[in-house]
């Protein structure tokens, strides 16, 4: 039998029964590799095992005396953590809000919040009984569209560049449009692109004109810190810009510790103009008595300062890249001269997008799945599961060991060339 993972092992043409030939082989394997989600590893979560010693026995106060045993305090969390995430984001401490473990969760209350109640700008599209629609660069993330799709709001999507969403557009829909009340927005390291948004988009999306008043950016920045390389994605700041521009309500912006600390038990933050914050407090007030604080004091015990969080991210950075590195390797070995195979190739974040010919990416997820490796379901990162052209696959590189990950991207490939030579001997 091909030995099939030791290099060199690619030719430039293959013929189907050679493809199918190592199709069985990577079966015989028996791999069992998970490439799903955007999780963190092990390795990873390790690195917080500091905060996991801490106890709240003797150390329950914070910098303003309030017990974080109690209830009271502000419900916008706790000044020090308010300040952590206001330098990362680089807006003033009173503009930033810390509250509960997840920022997918700030996001589906802020988007009820504007369904149910409306928006801070008071009388446009979020004041209807219709909910507004919103447009959605694609590929996206999955659960965006999701909330969308719970609650009723049409989605429309508008596609990326290499420089964020297609602005051309995002200006003309929205400028003619009063019916679109918002956007999704992933500045640094687009899930699953990776594309970090260029200045001139960001200046663009808080400058342009709306047909809706109250039309709101959902700026998801998760992955602000979670750079592979030593140069940092900056971007210009929204909430400042958007301000500048006579917009001071347009974005929400969201973040969370999530791929810091500790996945799902991390800190969850969101920032806005000071009468954004003023909305959203109103509206939480009636949710809960307030945040976590215990949670957010073993944070700040722990990460101390933005300097902390930095430092914490240069170890993520060591784990993450070589992973990333394996998966480039192993693609562009086999996949490197296919006619209409291409990937992202990020210098940040969770994910990479790989791109198949048409037609294909269904059944390259399928054709790895029945070999042992599971990948995002085709067509995820569109609204409604739907990738109108087949052609996107999210490639999720942290959770797995580094030496599965080389041996899933070579699995992955195999499924590639496979998918497009059954395609082939189809159409003959
Ligand atoms: N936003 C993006 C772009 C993500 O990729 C993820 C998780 O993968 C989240 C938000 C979820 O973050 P949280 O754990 O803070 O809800």
């Amino acid at each position: 039998m091909t030995n099939v993972l030791s290099p060199p092992t690619w030719k430039s043409v293959y013929t189907l029964s050679e493809l199918q030939e190592r199709y069985q082989a990577l079966r015989a394997r028996k791999l069992n590799i998970n490439l799903t989600r955007g999780k963190p590893s092990p390795e990873q979560l390790d690195l917080v095992a500091p905060m996991l010693a801490w106890s709240a026995l003797n150390d329950h106060f914070a910098a303003d005396g309030t017990d974080c045993r109690n209830y009271g305090g502000d419900i916008a969390g706790l000044p020090e953590a308010r300040r952590i995430f206001a330098d990362l984001l680089k807006v003033p401490e009173e503009q930033v809000v810390v509250a509960g473990n997840s920022s997918l969760a700030l996001m589906h209350d802020v988007l009820t919040f504007l369904r149910l109640r409306g928006s801070p700008i008071e009388d446009g599209a979020w004041s209807g009984q219709r909910a507004p629609s919103f447009l959605c660069p694609v590929p996206g993330y999955d659960r965006h569209f999701a909330i969308c799709e719970a609650l009723g709001i049409k989605m429309l999507s508008v596609p990326m560049t290499d420089e964020g969403p297609d602005m051309e557009i995002v200006e003309s829909l929205v400028r003619s449009d009063s019916s679109i009340g918002g956007m999704w927005c992933m500045p640094r390291y687009s899930n699953p692109t990776g594309v970090v948004y260029s200045a001139s988009v960001v200046e663009r999306l808080a400058r342009m004109q709306t047909a809706a008043p109250d039309f709101h950016l959902f700026w998801d920045d998760a992955y602000m810190v979670h750079d592979h390389t030593d140069r940092p994605a900056e971007i210009p700041q929204i909430i400042h810009l958007s301000s500048e521009a006579g917009h001071p309500c347009r974005p929400f912006v969201f973040a969370s510790t999530s791929k810091m600390t500790l996945a799902g038990s991390g800190l969850a933050a969101v920032a806005g103009s000071p009468a954004s914050l003023k909305w959203w407090r109103s509206h939480v007030a009636v949710r809960t008595i307030g945040p976590d604080k215990l949670n957010q004091l073993r944070h700040v015990r722990f990460l101390k300062d933005a300097g902390g969080v930095r430092a914490l991210m240069k170890q993520h950075q060591k784990i993450i890249k070589p992973k990333f590195d394996a998966v480039h390797h192993a693609l562009s070995e086999a996949l490197g001269n296919q006619e209409h195979v291409s990937w992202s190739k990020p210098r940040g974040g969770y994910f990479l997008n790989l791109q198949t010919p048409e037609g294909c990416a269904r059944k390259v997820v399928n054709l790895a799945a029945d070999i042992g490796v599971k990948l995002t379901p085709a067509g995820a990162a569109f609204p409604y599961g739907h990738d109108p052209e087949d052609r996107h696959i999210r490639i999720a590189p942290t959770f797995p060991q580094p030496d599965e990950i080389g041996t899933a991207a070579t699995a992955i490939s195999t499924c590639v060339l496979l998918a497009i030579a059954e395609k082939r001997e189809l159409a003959a």
